[in-house]
């Protein structure tokens, strides 16, 4: 059903880089057999998911949206999409992005862009683009993206969908092609918080293969949905309710959103994070030069693409790069590349990481008097395609509100909360303390 729901769509949606639809009949069908049998089935048997293309999946092209990675087949697979096979969810495809999930609108992925299922002429957001748009036109139940800057919650608040993004470190990145590696964190795209608390518990957990993946067990999430929200504080973060910038519909059906909330027992309580109005700055700071020193290994040598016809050897790493990269994946390189040489470290690298820690401490100071923050998750609704493509700056500022949580590691996820007056859905944002997912999930549970 979901597959050929796919063929029927995804020409107008373009969710979709690659179909798996053998693989997906044989799981299926293999699963249906184990039911006839009377075997006791996993979590997750059955259930259609698509995955972002930055994920490895073993001997299935995983190509970042990039040239680059275009003919790129993984050797091995990531651990969340194992955890996943394990648990009896079926591979429907792979989505696409902006390229190595850089941008706000996935319109920089070299394989075209994806529309907003709401509303075609409408970006779906990015750069978890394709995975927001699959579930939302109804191609997949699920799917997994990743967050480094809001990469999951704005596309989820653009495509009216509950999009988690975990606390650093909560989920493995084993597998997960690096962008930025001490903000990127894989998550998921859900009709439901139910959902998406089940898909954390498959996902979650200690993992050997990556050194920042965190130690601890992972509860039961679904159990504490049920839990009362009487009595919880919520705090409204004051500077992201400025109405500067924000669009009035998007302030008017949050501070609803926040009423509702009240009249279900929260407190709610305002709270000030002066820090929060440089969070952008200092995320095109960080991001930009991690991925800098990530992306170096594409040397036109070891994998990926090289330039045909070079003469030596020093042009066929400029060259590759020249050609493989799109202007948005230059444009981060020479930046990050500016911002940690001699002479500008100090001044730019480093303070970016001192302002880090006072947004944290922004945080800290915040949950020592609520329990969950609530913001708008973006200052607008989805934009039209093509709007921001020749103005960097502006598509940096659909993150003004996501970055910060991604700054201090917590969790943090996009709940729909209206439409504008043109139909288009309208999400708001609730931030957790770290490792603090059962929070928010609580929260949103009982919104919904
Ligand atoms: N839009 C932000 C960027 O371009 C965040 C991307 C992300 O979270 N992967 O960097």
């Amino acid at each position: 059903q979901y597959l050929e729901r796919i063929q029927e769509v995804d020409p107008k949606v373009h969710a979709f880089l690659e179909i798996t639809a053998e693989r997906a009949r044989f799981d299926a069908s293999r699963i249906d057999e184990l039911r006839s049998k009377g075997v006791l089935l996993p979590p997750l048997a059955g259930i259609p998911i698509a995955i972002k293309d930055n994920i490895c999946t073993k001997g299935i092209r995983t190509t970042c949206s990039s040239r680059m990675l275009e003919a790129f087949i993984p050797p091995y697979e990531s651990t969340v999409t194992e955890k996943l096979w394990k648990a009896g969810a079926i591979l429907l495809g792979k989505t696409n992005l902006d390229e190595f999930a850089m941008g706000s609108s996935t319109e920089t992925s070299a394989f075209g862009a994806t529309a907003n299922p709401w509303n075609l002429t409408r970006v779906p957001g990015g750069s978890s683009g394709g995975s927001a748009a699959a579930v939302a036109s109804e191609e997949c139940v699920a799917s997994l993206g990743s967050d480094t800057g809001g990469s999951i919650r704005q596309p989820a608040a653009f495509c009216g969908l509950v999009g988690l993004k975990p606390t650093y470190g909560r989920v493995s990145r084993w597998g997960l092609v690096a962008f930025a590696s001490s903000l990127d964190q894989i998550g998921s795209f859900t009709h439901t918080v139910a959902d998406a608390a089940e898909l954390l518990h498959v996902i979650a957990g200690e993992d050997y293969k990556d050194a920042t993946c965190l130690k601890v067990s992972v509860p039961n999430y679904q159990s504490i949905l049920q839990k009362s929200i009487s009595g919880l504080r919520i705090g409204l973060i004051k500077e992201c309710f400025d109405p500067n910038g924000l669009d009035p519909q998007v302030a008017s059906a949050v501070n609803k959103a926040a009423s509702h909330l009240e009249s279900l027992g929260c407190e709610l309580v305002e709270i000030s994070c002066p820090q929060f109005n440089y969070g952008i700055a200092t995320y095109y700071i960080i991001a930009p030069s991690e991925a800098s020193a990530n992306l170096a290994r594409y040397d036109g040598m070891k994998y990926g693409y090289r330039a045909e016809g070079v003469e030596n050897l020093a042009t066929i790493t400029s060259q590759s790069r020249a050609q493989g990269f799109g202007s948005e994946v230059q444009r981060r390189i020479l930046i990050g590349t500016y911002a940690l040489s001699a002479g500008y470290v100090d001044a730019y690298y480093k303070k970016a990481q001192q302002v880090r820690t006072l947004i944290r401490r922004d945080f800290d100071a915040a949950f020592a008097k609520v329990d969950v923050l609530l913001t708008p998750t973006v200052p607008s609704t989805a934009f039209l395609a093509g709007a921001h493509t020749d103005d960097p700056l502006q598509m940096y500022l659909s993150d003004l509100l996501t970055i910060p949580a991604n700054l201090a590691g917590l969790p943090a996820i996009n709940i729909p909360c209206g439409f504008d007056d043109t139909g288009l859905p309208i999400g708001m944002q609730l931030i957790g303390n770290v490792l603090e997912e059962s929070r928010i999930l609580q929260v949103a549970h009982h919104y919904e």
